[in-house]
Formats: structure tokens, C-alpha cells, sequence
């Protein structure tokens, strides 16, 4: 056995890119182990990352061991080690930022314990016919087998009741048992053929490091594929790590794994920071079986990991913008490979760094070509809307259009991706426009509650009442959002129930849930929303789909603004017609001849994409090569600029070509001025200049700089 190593290097949360030596303590302190060491005024908590014999630095020591056995297990090391190579950040934030808050404050690593109710066997049965709820919950208790305290809600049963039951001895409270590996409740649903080739892939490769592409139409059933290969791992004793965007992650989605798989663990940004912890904790011991979380689930410890599922792989919200700008896709993969495991992506709209992926085998490609159920998909409508007459947003013939699909019995969905009143609050005589003090953007008028605001920052104001430059008192609201369509919609369609759906509106998950289950009953209605209507809901009464600003998004100069705006198109229309009825998709345009929607309408999305490749291959912009963002932030757009024009010194070479520095699109955002230098090269020469980088690491204390490889945007 080697001697105990003397010196300890800790991964500390600081923006530094280096370990710090401590005197290693006389107890044991192992790799993944937290400690509380010294640093600068104040102590830290940082994770032993590794061990050296000596140190060329005079060592302070360690002050405290938090954890005996490594709360970051080795699997989470080198995951750690790799996000850190690969996204050029420092480990210790790398390592932060997987922590849960409560185990970065040093909280101990304790489980909650968890009670369970359970019938009594074998006790005299009393007579329960005076009392119709205790003998009804007594029944469903045994039918249960046992009910956790945390469910009872849930499982319609009464704290109140069990505790009678108690009394009589017909149940008992105890400490929960790890419950046996849930067996999968028999599903009831034939497969289609395509989806039982998915499933039979898929299963088939447990165990190896398989990538598959699950490339299949909205409404296809790639949620029944997921959970039979769930259901199969789980019989192999494995854990399942099921991903979903953010906004899809509604109590529906979770009941849907629930009802199969009998308890499943969630994390996501709702939940307290002591749920966290525990959630992770009992992942970490092999409690739970199945976790279904957001982007940051990727980064949980499930030490028997056997397969992962992203599901809308697509979608934005897998990629942190903050911090630590990881792709909760990208690592998904990564996880998968490092374990041996496969990982499942499924979209409707796979982004083209996959569907690449797969045209180069490196993916399996796997198709579901039609809707599970014999539901058909929508027809699409271009309306040229240059010099038409809109009326809030809306032109005549969409208007007409959603009359006649409420007077069929049908439900409208209007999509406008655009919250607020007017995006613009204009003086009528000198033009001046409402703008932030923070930032470098105009102010949104909101009609309820009557106010601007920015929605870059948040900053609120009341809307004046004269013009500040030359005291006109009349505005013009330029633009409209989502209020001013559903004022609009209100007004012409009197009786019809019209539900808005945006950041506004939906600030509860339960609000929202509530609003569209009123919607499921059928009966005429409008939805009117933002894109947070696109993502996974099942709204089967919608029969027609108005696509209100479809060019801004084909328009925007980012390079994949294309890709996404397509996406979502297909995703909201993907609502329509989910049910028999068939549905119809009209989409407003200013450019009804922009090649992008002539592709899209024309050769649907694989079309689109076929197309965008052929721009993206010859402009040599990723997927067909590597591409990163340096961004700087400073009080003084000088230090911004400075600080990238050291940046793009230290990166200079002729493989690498340095767009910038520029000012970013929103180029000042909470008072600080935003500057951004994008890197263009092939994978490896990126890497080998963003190492320069960091060795070079010019540092100014007025601006701070960061590094995003794989960019999405560049706000
Ligand atoms: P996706 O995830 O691809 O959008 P879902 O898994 O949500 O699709 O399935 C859409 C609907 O079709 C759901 O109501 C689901 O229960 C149903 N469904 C899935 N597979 C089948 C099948 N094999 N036969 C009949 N209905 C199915
Ligand atoms: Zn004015
Ligand atoms: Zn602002």
C-alpha cells in the first residue's frame, strides 16, 4: 500500500483555473470527499480532486473533513474532469456548479428518512361499516401494499384516517423500506411496428455505448418507447436518467412515468434546495430507480446508470447560458459513453448536429414516421401578409380562419413569441421610444398590469403620461404581443374562453396545467401564447394553428436561428389535430418567398434541414466545424473591448479564425456592457487555442471574461 499522501489538492469555487495544495488531515479525506479549507479571508468548502507528495507551496491545512466516503463519486470525478477540459472552465465551478446548493454550504450528507404506511396482517378485523372512509381507505392501502407519507395526497388517502386505522391495529407507520425495483405496470398499448423496432434497437444495445437518434413525427409515441426500454432496464437492475426541456416538465409529463414506473424521482428548478439534496442523495444510494429531471439532472450521481433518454433533444433549455455553459445533450452523450451505456435522443425536430451525427453513423437513426393512433398530420398555409390589414397582429384571413374552425367545434392556438402588450412605446411627434436605463433595448408595454417593462432585466416603470423629450402626450404602441392578440381575440369571439399562456401567465406549473386541462374537455376555445405552448403539451381539441411571426425568427443574423425557428413551427403545428380531427396550420408572413419556410412548407422539416445543411456546409459553420464565444462584461465597454483584444492576441493562429471584438446583439444588459469574439476552427485546433487561452488567461480587473464552446446564440 502506498504512504498516506501528505498533500491534498482541492477543487475550490472560484473562477480559477488550478487546484490549491492543503496539508493533508491525520483522517482519511478521499477524492470527492468535501473539506472545509482556508482561502483568502474566508474558509470554503471545496472537494479533494486529488493528492501529491509534496508541494512547492507552503501549506495551510485542511480545517475540516465534511465527508468520510466521497460525496462525488468517482464516475462524477471524471465527468467533472472532462466538463472541464472540454468547456475550457474551472474545475472548481465545474464541481460547484454539479453540487447541490445545500451540499456546496457544507450541509451534511444525510438522507431523509421516510415513512410509509402499511396494513396490518392478521389483526381481528373490526367492524368498519360505520365508518365507510377508514374501510375505504384500509382497502386501498391494501391494495397499495404501502403508501409513503409524502404521497398520501396524491393517493387520495387521509393522514387523518390511517391514524384511526393505527389505533385499531389495521395499519402501521414505519420507516420506509428501499422499495424492490418497480416491476413496470403491464402497459395496455400495442406497438406500432416502428415503434417496436425502436424498442427492439434500443434494448438490444443495453450495455454498449450506442448513441440513437429517435427521429419521430409529434404524437408518434416516442414516450411509450422510452418507457419500455426504461421498463427493461430497470429489470436488468439498472437506474434509468430520463431529460426533458425545462417547460416540459409538467405534472402530466411526470404522472406518465409515475403511473408505470410506481415512484420516480424529479429535479428540476421548482424544487427547494433541501429536496434537492435529498433527491440526489437517494439517487447517489440506489433508493430511487428512475430520475426525470431538467438540464441539471445530467449532473446527478446515479451510480448504476443504465441508460439515458433526452428527450426534444432539440430544444434550447438543454444548454446553461450562466456559469458552468454546458449541453445537457452533449453531456448526455458523453455520460453515456464514458459508463458503456445508450443514450436515447428524441425529437420531432432533431437539430442537425445530430441528424449529422446519424448520416454519419456515428448515430443510429432510428424513424417513427407516423402518428401513433392513426392521427393524421396538419396541412400547412402560407398567408403573404405585405400590405394586409392586421388587426392586432392578426390579418382578416386568420381571423376568419379561427371563426371558422370555433364554429366547427374545433380550438385555436395562436402562436406569438412575443410577450407583453407592444414591444414598443413610440412618441407620436419626436420618436422617442421607451427604453431601459440598464440596457441596451427598447421597453415592452404591458397592458395588465399597466407598466413597461424590460425583459432583459426586469426593470418596471410606469408608463408616462407626456413624451419626456417634448411633452406630446400621444404614444403609438408599435408591434404586437401576446395581450394585445388576446384583446383582439376576446373582443371578436364574445362567450369563447380565451387562455393566455406565457412567462406572465404561467408563473405556476399548476396555474398552467389547470388552464390547459380545462382546454382537454374540447369544448371552443383559444389559446394564445408564447413558445412555451410548443413543448410536449397534449392539447387534442386543437384543430387550427396560427403562426402570427414566423420571419423574425428566419431573419435573426445568428447562424442557427434558422434551425430553431423551424423547430418550434413544427412543434407548435404539432399540436393540431392530435386527436381524428385533422388540423390546419396557417402561418403569417412578410417574406411568404424566404427559402427557409418555402423549404419547410414544401419538404417539412427534414426538407428544411436538408437544405440549411447545404448553407451550413458551405459557410464551414458548425456542425461542420468547431465554433466557441468568448464573451467579456465590464462597467466600461472599453474594458469589455480591451479585454477580448488581449483574448483574441492569445488565440491568434492560422487555423483559427477570430471574428471580433463586436459588441454582443444586447450590448449593454443590467449596466454592464456586453463584448463578444467568436473562435471558428476545426474540434482540434479550438481546443489547442482555447487552451492558450487560459494559460494566458488576460485577466483585467474591470472585465471579466468567459468561454462558451458549442455557442446556441450569441444574446
Ligand atoms: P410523442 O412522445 O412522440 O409526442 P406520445 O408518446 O406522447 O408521443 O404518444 C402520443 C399519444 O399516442 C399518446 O396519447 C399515447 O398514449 C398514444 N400512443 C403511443 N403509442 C401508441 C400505440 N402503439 N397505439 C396507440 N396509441 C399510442
Ligand atoms: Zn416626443
Ligand atoms: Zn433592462
Amino acid at each position: 500500500m502506498s504512504p498516506t499522501p501528505r498533500v491534498v489538492q482541492v477543487a475550490v469555487p472560484r473562477p480559477l483555473r488550478r487546484l490549491f495544495d492543503y496539508q493533508a488531515p491525520a483522517g482519511a479525506a478521499p477524492i470527492g470527499a468535501r473539506v472545509r479549507v482556508p482561502f483568502g479571508r474566508a474558509p470554503l468548502v471545496g472537494v479533494v480532486a486529488a493528492f501529491r507528495d509534496d508541494s512547492p507551496h507552503a501549506l495551510k491545512a485542511v480545517q475540516e473533513v465534511l465527508d468520510a466516503e466521497p460525496l462525488l463519486p468517482a464516475h462524477l470525478m471524471d465527468l467533472a474532469r472532462w466538463l472541464s477540459a472540454y468547456y475550457h472552465h474551472p474545475i472548481g465551478e465545474v464541481i460547484d456548479t454539479m453540487l447541490p446548493a445545500k451540499a456546496r454550504r457544507g450541509a451534511p450528507a444525510i438522507p431523509a428518512v421516510e415513512f410509509e404506511w402499511r396494513p396490518c396482517d392478521g389483526a381481528a378485523e373490526p367492524d368498519l361499516r360505520r365508518a365507510p372512509r377508514q374501510a375505504e381507505a384500509l382497502a386501498r392501502l391494501r391494495a397499495l401494499g404501502r403508501a409513503s407519507d409524502q404521497n398520501l395526497a396524491r393517493l387520495g388517502l387521509a393522514r387523518r384516517t390511517l391514524a384511526l386505522l393505527a389505533a385499531k391495529g389495521l395499519a402501521r407507520r414505519e420507516v420506509a423500506q428501499r422499495p424492490a425495483a418497480p416491476a413496470g405496470e403491464p402497459p395496455s398499448l400495442r406497438l406500432t411496428a416502428a415503434q417496436a423496432a425502436a424498442v427492439d434497437a434500443i434494448t438490444a444495445s443495453l450495455g454498449t455505448r450506442t448513441v440513437h437518434l429517435l427521429d419521430g413525427v409529434t404524437g408518434s409515441g416516442k414516450t411509450e418507447v422510452y418507457m419500455r426500454v426504461i421498463a427493461e432496464t430497470l429489470r436488468a437492475g439498472r437506474q434509468a436518467l430520463v431529460l426533458v426541456p425545462e417547460i416540459a416538465l409538467t405534472p402530466q409529463t411526470v404522472a406518465r412515468f409515475q403511473n408505470r414506473f410506481g415512484s420516480v424521482a424529479t429535479l428540476h428548478s421548482a424544487v427547494t434546495d433541501a429536496q434537492r439534496f435529498d433527491t440526489w442523495l437517494k439517487c447517489a444510494s440506489g433508493v430511487h430507480r428512475v430520475l426525470v429531471g431538467t438540464r441539471s439532472a445530467v449532473l446527478a450521481p446515479l451510480p448504476s446508470l443504465g441508460v439515458i433518454v433526452v428527450d426534444e433533444e432539440h430544444d434550447a433549455s438543454f444548454k446553461q447560458t450562466e456559469g458552468l455553459p454546458y449541453s445537457a445533450r452533449d453531456v448526455a452523450v458523453k455520460r453515456a459513453q464514458m459508463l458503456a451505456v445508450p443514450v436515447v435522443l428524441g425529437s420531432a425536430t432533431p437539430s442537425m448536429a445530430s441528424v449529422e451525427n446519424a448520416a454519419s453513423a456515428r448515430y443510429r437513426h432510428l424513424r417513427l414516421p407516423h402518428r401513433a393512433g392513426g392521427a393524421s398530420l396538419p396541412t400547412f398555409r402560407v398567408v403573404d401578409i405585405r400590405g394586409a390589414r392586421l388587426d392586432r397582429g392578426l390579418c382578416a384571413e386568420s381571423h376568419q380562419a379561427i371563426a371558422a374552425h370555433l364554429a366547427a367545434g374545433g380550438q385555436a392556438l395562436v402562436f406569438i413569441n412575443r410577450r407583453g402588450y407592444a414591444p414598443v412605446l413610440l412618441c407620436e411627434r419626436c420618436a422617442w421610444r421607451a427604453r431601459c436605463s440598464h440596457c441596451e433595448v427598447n421597453m415592452t408595454f404591458h397592458a395588465k398590469p399597466r407598466q413597461l417593462r424590460c425583459h432583459q432585466c426586469d426593470a418596471r416603470l410606469g408608463v408616462p403620461q407626456a413624451c419626456p423629450a417634448c411633452g406630446e402626450t400621444a404614444f403609438a404602441l408599435v408591434g404586437s404581443g401576446t395581450q394585445r392578440a388576446e384583446e383582439a381575440l376576446v373582443e371578436r369571439h364574445p362567450g369563447v374562453p380565451v387562455v393566455r399562456i406565457d412567462r406572465d401567465t404561467a408563473r405556476s406549473m399548476r396555474r398552467l396545467e389547470a388552464d390547459l386541462d380545462a382546454l382537454r374537455g374540447g369544448d371552443p376555445a383559444i389559446l394564445v401564447g408564447t413558445q412555451l405552448l410548443a413543448k410536449g403539451h397534449h392539447l387534442p381539441g386543437v384543430t387550427l394553428v396560427v403562426v402570427v411571426d414566423a420571419d423574425y425568427g428566419f431573419l435573426a443574423p445568428d447562424f442557427s436561428a434558422p434551425e430553431r425557428t423551424a423547430a418550434l413551427i413544427v412543434q407548435v403545428a404539432g399540436r393540431a389535430g392530435r386527436a381524428q380531427r385533422p388540423g390546419e396550420v396557417l402561418i403569417q408572413s412578410f417574406d411568404p418567398d424566404n427559402a427557409n419556410l418555402r423549404a419547410l412548407i414544401k419538404k417539412g422539416y427534414p426538407g428544411f434541414l436538408a437544405a440549411e445543411r447545404r448553407i451550413r456546409a458551405a459557410a464551414a459553420m458548425p456542425p461542420f466545424t468547431g465554433m466557441a464565444l468568448i464573451r467579456a462584461r465590464a462597467k466600461a465597454a472599453n474594458a469589455a473591448r480591451a479585454a477580448l483584444e488581449a483574448a483574441a492576441a492569445a488565440l491568434a493562429d492560422d487555423e483559427v479564425e477570430v471574428l471580433g471584438p463586436a459588441p454582443a446583439p444586447v450590448a449593454r444588459r443590467a449596466d454592464l456592457h456586453r463584448w463578444q469574439l467568436f473562435v471558428i476552427a476545426p474540434r482540434r485546433c479550438l481546443h489547442r487555442a482555447l487552451t492558450r487561452l487560459e494559460r494566458a488567461n488576460p485577466q483585467t480587473p474591470a472585465a471579466s471574461w468567459s468561454i462558451d464552446v458549442d455557442p446556441l446564440d450569441a444574446s
